[in-house]
């Protein structure tokens, strides 16, 4: 089996701490991917499947989202194992922030990701002791909540800029904005935000799906996105919608639907060797990745081949991150949203546009940017400086 030390490179991880408390029983790890342009910036994931790989995976594609997004932090991830709905959450977050104590936040400032919310960073900051240990905090204790939607936000912007460029260059035919058939899977705070504002824009979202089903409508129109979230008030999950006259299918249904753009919201690796195939058979022309992590390697390459555009993780979900950094600025919630429609707008421009200009894939082009900022981050750490401003003036790409 893999380990994180078969996967250590030029870029880290700088550390990895596995943390046990044996009085509440808390399991955790932190990993500190690469600190050149800053603090270490990721979420704390609270679910039963992390593993030591998974969050240094995590911490690697934060180390490239931040560099992406011109911020000055670097990338590390925390994960507590478990469940967090079965167990003792506020101790055990408050026993993971006691285990970590000592790196927070000069090496890592943590944040939510799947399974935690800003009720707990506002346990993680009180039990470090210093507001600065995290984002995502509570408007009370000044923060900016991600719960306000700002990575869904992000991921609609990515969205609709990748359609347009795609769309001028005439690379891809999509009718109409209200034509395009939109596929979200993973309802939680990314896909229904994503869901809610690409609909506010226009675009038709015809299908959504969680753990527990799928619910679509082909019609022309697709889903009622605002009587869907509704209706979703006080609801854990889609199949607790039964009795609301929603038809109810099994998950793994969104695999068997037509559609145009496919958008990853949940978990890493559902875009796979079984699950592409599927959705090119679909019609699908975009995907555009709100997880971490998605797509697997072989998966990206495949859809790359077969003239799928797959817009990265580490570009299109970087609305919590930048919203991260405005309430780390002490800003405001309206200075978040207008920084990450700023910065998602002008990445993916960029990004797209030498895609295409030189036919390579867009996951590719954006890796190259952020190593060539990381690169030089660390040339300046190491005190390299003649070498830094020989990089820095340089036009062509740095390879590594
Ligand atoms: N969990 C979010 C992400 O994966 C936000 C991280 C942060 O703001 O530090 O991008």
């Amino acid at each position: 089996m893999t380990s994180v030390w078969d996967e250590i490179d030029e870029w880290g991880p700088e550390k990895v701490l596995q943390v046990y408390d044996p009085d509440t029983g808390m399991k955790g790890v932190l990993v500190i991917d690469n600190t050149s342009k800053g603090p270490g910036k990721g979420g704390i994931r609270f679910a039963p499947s992390v593993t030591p790989l998974e969050v240094f995976r995590l911490a690697r594609t934060m180390t490239w989202k931040c560099a992406a997004a011109g911020l000055p932090f670097g990338g590390a991830k925390g994960g507590i194992i478990a469940d967090p709905n079965k167990v003792d959450r506020a101790s055990w977050m408050k026993s993971f922030a006691k285990m970590i104590k000592p790196y927070c936040p000069s090496q890592y400032i943590a944040a939510t990701d799947v399974g935690t919310t800003e009720l707990d960073m506002a346990i993680f900051a009180h039990e470090i002791g210093d507001m600065r240990a995290c984002t995502g905090k509570p408007s009370e204790l000044g923060g900016i909540p991600h719960e306000l939607g700002t990575t869904g936000y992000g991921v609609s912007v990515a969205l609709q800029r990748s359609l347009d460029i795609l769309k001028d260059l005439k690379i891809m035919q999509i009718p109409q904005k209200s034509q395009t058939r939109v596929v979200i899977q993973g309802f939680g705070n990314v896909g229904s935000f994503a869901a809610r504002f690409l609909d506010q824009s226009g675009i038709n979202v015809i299908g959504v799906s969680d753990v527990s089903g799928f619910i679509y409508n082909k019609g022309e129109n697709g889903l009622n996105i605002p009587k869907l979230m509704k209706d979703m008030k006080g609801k854990a999950k889609l199949s607790d919608l039964k009795d609301y006259g929603y038809d109810i299918r099994d998950k793994d249904e969104i695999f068997e639907i037509d559609l145009d753009i496919f958008i990853p919201a949940a978990m890493g690796g559902v875009i796979n060797n079984k699950t592409a195939p599927k959705l090119l058979g679909n019609g699908v022309k975009m995907v555009v990745e709100a997880a971490n992590n998605p797509t697997t390697d072989d998966a990206c390459e495949y859809l790359y081949k077969n003239n799928i555009w797959i817009v990265p993780d580490f570009l299109a979900n970087a609305g919590g991150v930048i919203g991260s950094f405005v309430e780390y600025q002490g800003r405001t919630e309206k200075e978040a949203f207008d920084l990450i429609e700023y910065k998602i707008t002008k990445n993916i421009k960029e990004v797209l546009t030498e895609a295409i200009m030189k036919e390579e894939n867009p996951r590719k082009i954006a890796t190259e940017l952020s190593k060539q900022i990381v690169y030089r981050a660390m040339l300046l750490r190491k005190g390299a400086i003649s070498v830094a401003r020989e990089a820095y003036d340089r036009k062509d790409r740095i390879s590594l």
